[in-house]
């Protein structure tokens, strides 16, 4: 009898000696193989919920639109995150039990840096009946609200105080980290759906906050602007900066000196970005941290990049007092500070030394030492423990508004806030169609660490059917008898007497190589790659790969649930299952 494969590849393959044609399932074998899709770690830590392996694998055959689509449908800002955000995915990658984690922050910035000129257009689906969104504030938290009301056929207004958009990513964030065209380009992106901007409206003094209710729902995200006082003597000192003020001077791009010495008080985000900002105005700069360096709440690429540009650091020391000196700088007087037990966020409590006392005299000094939210333009029935209140679908006590971003009790950083901004777009379109769906949170959750996914909103919302959660795989779960040990590849950066003397970006991304051999690097974890080991083992010749349209079927009727497949998929992607 003649046997017909019209799916056999070029290479020999193992044919059994029985024919599939003769020996059916059900005849032979109780099993039949199904595709299991799994949840990656990265992807569950990512708080955008960014689909890690999928873009990844994307970027591994140079397929970089697929990919960016890929990102921008759970994150409006690859560009900015590839750049700054403090990826916490890297640190939950599976590869870091095998070798050293995949760079997945650099290779998102690759897939934007590679495509950025060729965006894809965002489709708009508004019409004159939409209903109308306000948004107060146009930081990460604000802009993905509006990115994904926008997607959802929304009709948004946007109202920003400052004259231009992107919070502390346009006023906040030095250029050398990330450059303003970079951002730009993301709002651009962001602004081809129907959004109003109004730019220079501060609510609360250009409009009010009650005109707001003309609008069926309101996201409030105005983010941490107001920089915290030292409240010691002398704060008031002409030569004492607040951070947020010193930021906002460089990113506007005034041209000025700030001193031969400054001390930079503070050891959080603004602190690090204040003091490579002042080596780069010519200053030597001196961080001086109650605690240690070991508590300090900045990103720890950040205080790796201050150390190594030559910036100094003293801990356990309180500033207690600021002093003008005769010769015009000034004196601060320290505290000595230890640590001794916790303090009510589980942090090391800094306690003062009685009678340790140490003096640094400087130019000047700028404080980093915090930021808190501006209410007093917001109702203070939504508001408790100087934040805005929100529930865990981030709604306020007013049924129509909605926070998000730094303005509530979240993590402050920018992926927590594009987080925020998704979550609140879906709680906002849930409330305006009054749907009395039940829980949809747990249905599009990824993972179990609060992320969101979008494309499983929309699945659900569109078709009515929601898929059930997949499951996080464990690294237990992984095959790694096929995967080959590979060194990380970590991005070049700018060196030597250039880093200081501009505020040229310092790290210059992957060449299109080293991009290639990092997305190579990824397991995959839980999805399927198409590594075609399930086709070359099965023993029938039954399984069949279309990456092209993302199919695996197998052909059930001459599988003999030998349970080959499953065993040699590297990544758990197929599971042998009985009759039910
Ligand atoms: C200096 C600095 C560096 C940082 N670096 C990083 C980093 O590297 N990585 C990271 O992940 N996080 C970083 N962070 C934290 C991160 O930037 C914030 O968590 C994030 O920007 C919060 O987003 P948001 O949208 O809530 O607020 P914001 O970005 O603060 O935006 C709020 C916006 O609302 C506007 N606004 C306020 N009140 C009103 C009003 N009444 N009417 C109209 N508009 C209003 C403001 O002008 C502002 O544009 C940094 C923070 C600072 C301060
Ligand atoms: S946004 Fe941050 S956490 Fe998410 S994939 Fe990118 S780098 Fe990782
Ligand atoms: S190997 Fe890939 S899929 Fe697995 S955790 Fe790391 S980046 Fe994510």
């Amino acid at each position: 009898m003649e046997i017909k494969y019209d799916f056999l590849p070029e290479l020999v393959i193992p044919i059994s000696y029985g024919s599939s044609e003769v020996i059916e399932t059900g005849k032979w074998g109780f099993e039949k193989p199904e595709s299991v899709f799994m949840t990656a770690p990265c992807q569950e830590v990512c708080p955008a919920g960014n689909p890690i392996p999928q873009f990844l694998y994307l970027a591994s055959e140079r397929r970089y639109e697929e990919a960016l689509e890929a990102v921008l449908q759970e994150n409006p800002f690859p560009g900015v995150c590839g750049r700054v955000c403090f990826h916490p995915c890297e640190k939950e990658c599976h590869r870091v039990q095998y070798d050293e984690a995949v760079s997945i922050n650099a290779m998102e910035r690759y897939v934007f840096d590679v495509t950025s000129d060729r965006s894809p257009d965002m489709p708009s689906v508004s019409d004159a009946d939409s209903k109308r969104v306000a948004i107060v504030g146009s930081g990460p938290a604000g802009l993905s609200a509006a990115y994904f009301l926008g997607r959802l056929g929304y009709r948004v207004t946007l109202f920003e105080a400052r004259k231009e958009l992107g919070g502390v990513m346009r006023w906040g964030i030095p250029e050398y980290r990330l450059p303003k065209s970079i951002l730009k380009k993301e709002i651009r992106r962001i602004l081809q759906l129907p959004i109003d901007v109004k730019t220079g409206v501060r609510v609360g003094k250009e409009i009010s906050f009650e005109k707001l209710h003309r609008f069926d729902a309101v996201f409030l995200s105005p983010g941490a602007g107001l920089s915290l006082s030292l409240g010691i003597e002398g704060q008031d000192l002409k030569k004492v900066w607040s951070g947020g003020d010193f930021l906002d001077r460089i990113n506007s791009g005034d041209k000025f000196r700030i001193g031969k010495e400054i001390i930079v008080i503070g050891g959080g985000n603004t602190a690090m970005d204040v003091a490579r900002s002042a080596l780069r105005l010519g200053s030597r700069v001196t961080v001086v941290y109650r605690r240690t360096r070991a508590e300090m709440p900045a990103i720890q690429d950040e205080i790796h990049e201050a150390e190594q540009e030559g910036v100094r650091f003293e801990f356990l020391l309180q500033p207690v007092k600021v002093s003008v000196l005769k010769n015009k700088r000034i004196r601060v007087k320290f505290q000595r500070m230890k640590l001794r037990g916790r303090d009510e966020s589980h942090r090391p409590k800094a306690i003062p030394i009685k009678g340790a006392y140490h003096t640094l005299d400087a130019d000047g000094l700028i404080k980093a030492v915090g930021e808190g939210v501006d209410l007093s333009w917001i109702p203070k029935t939504l508001n408790k423990k100087s934040l805005i209140d929100v529930n865990l679908s981030l709604a306020t006590s007013h049924p129509k508004i909605f926070a998000g971003g730094d303005a509530i009790d979240q993590p402050r950083t920018i992926v927590t806030a594009i987080g925020a901004g998704k979550k609140a777009a879906i709680s906002i379109d849930l409330y305006l169609r009054g749907s009395a769906e039940d829980d949809v949170f747990s249905k599009i959750r990824v993972g179990n660490k609060g992320a969101l996914s979008m494309e499983a909103y929309l699945s659900g919302k569109n078709g009515g059917n929601w898929s059930e959660p997949k499951e996080v795989i464990s690294y237990p779960q992984l095959n790694t008898l096929y995967f080959e040990r590979s060194q990380r590849v970590e991005m070049s950066k700018l060196r030597g007497n250039k880093t200081l003397k501009s505020f040229s970006e310092v790290n210059l991304g992957f060449t299109s190589d080293e991009a290639t051999i990092s997305a190579l690097r990824c397991f995959s974890c839980g999805t399927c790659n198409y590594c075609y080991n399930c086709y070359f083992f099965c023993p029938e010749g039954v399984v069949s790969l279309d990456p092209q349209h993302k199919k695996r079927t197998v052909d059930l009727e001459h599988c003999k649930g030998c349970g080959t497949c499953a065993k040699v998929c590297p990544r758990n992607g197929i599971l042998m299952k009985g009759p039910s």
